[in-house]
Formats: structure tokens, sequence, C-alpha cells
């Protein structure tokens, strides 16, 4: 049985493989009801993989078939009730976009390469007290502005949350946090 939202929703976000839209279909019959339909502003609580598609529809579509998770060089994917997220603790992203080229149900798309969180400053700065410019000198994207004696100005509109600044902070002042 089709849903037409669901459809009519994931059809917006991309070109589907017949194999995925199937999935997605089947899923989306199982789980949407005519009293909950597809919330296109709905945001994501966790930090999902680079190129996922609006939460509710990622929801429908992720199968929890772990093909990102094995797929990643990195091991930052795990899956948390079936479904994937980004655990930042031990490495970052390097945008190998090898999650994405392994998800064939669309869920992921490279054509939405970005991760749903950004680096924020919880403690204290090392660059306050003593010379550092650790994350500023390693973001590929120029979205940190160092500053002399001061804790550098983030620019989140030109990060896609890749979690390289959060790694190599030595003091461990930054954090990624969902958007
Ligand atoms: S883009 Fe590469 S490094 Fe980043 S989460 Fe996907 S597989 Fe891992
Ligand atoms: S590969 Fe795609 S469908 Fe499979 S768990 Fe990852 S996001 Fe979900
Ligand atoms: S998360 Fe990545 S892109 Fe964003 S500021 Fe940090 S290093 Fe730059």
């Amino acid at each position: 049985m089709k849903d037409e939202r669901f459809y009519k929703a994931y059809m917006e976000h991309r070109t589907v493989s017949r194999r995925g839209l199937l999935r997605g279909l089947l899923k989306g019959a199982q789980t949407i009801s005519d009293s909950s339909p597809v919330n296109h502003h709905q945001k994501a609580e966790v930090i999902r993989p680079p190129g996922a598609v609006n939460e509710a529809i990622f929801q429908q579509s992720c199968t929890g078939c772990g093909d990102c998770v094995s797929a990643c060089p990195e091991f930052l994917i795990v899956l948390n009730a079936s479904l994937p997220e980004l655990d930042f603790i031990s490495n970052y992203c390097t945008r190998c976009d090898r999650c994405v080229q392994a998800c064939s149900t669309g869920a992921l798309q490279s054509s939405l390469f970005n991760i749903n969180a950004r680096p924020e400053l919880n403690h204290a700065c090392q660059n306050s007290y003593m010379y550092c410019d650790s994350c500023s000198g390693r973001c590929d994207k120029k979205a940190i502005q160092w500053q002399s004696g001061r804790a550098p100005v983030i620019e989140i509109e030109l990060c896609d949350g890749c979690g390289e600044c959060v790694f190599v902070c030595p003091v461990k002042a930054l954090e990624m946090v969902v958007i």
C-alpha cells in the first residue's frame, strides 16, 4: 500500500533508486497513519550522518540496515534504536562520502552533504591565556576566525559540521551540538 504523502515528500528530496523507494514506501506504510502527517520541519534531536534528509522522512526511509556504519572508515557512525547517529567522541568526519554512497534507500544524499551539528564553545579557550590556533588552522571551511588573546569566532553558516575543530582542540573547549 502506498502512502501518498510519504511518496510526495520523498520525491521532493531526490531521485531515488527503485529498491530504496520500495523500502521506504513499505516502511512508511507501516508507520504513517492518517493522523500523523509528514512534518517537513521536524528536526533531529541527535546528530545524523552527513546528507541526512529531513528528519521525518529520514525516520521513514532509513531501514537501520547499518550499511553507513560499516562504510565509515573513521568509525563515526553508530546505530541507536536502529537509526544511525554520529559519535564525535573519538574522531571527526573526513567528508569521504562513503556513508552516503553506501545508503541504498536515499536516507542520505550527497547533494545535501552537511551534518546537523555545529561546534560550540563550552569551556575556556586556551588562547585566552596561551597561544593556540589549533581549531582555526584545521578548518577547511574557514569557518573559525582566530582572535588575539581570546576565543575564536565561529561562523556557523560556513561550517558543515565535520567536527574536526572539536577533535583537535587540546583543552576540549569545543563541543558539537545539534542544530
Ligand atoms: S563522510 Fe566519511 S568520514 Fe564522514 S561520516 Fe560519512 S563515511 Fe564517515
Ligand atoms: S545506510 Fe541508509 S538506510 Fe542503512 S542505516 Fe544508514 S542511513 Fe539508514
Ligand atoms: S566543524 Fe569542521 S567546518 Fe565546522 S568550524 Fe569545525 S572544523 Fe570548521
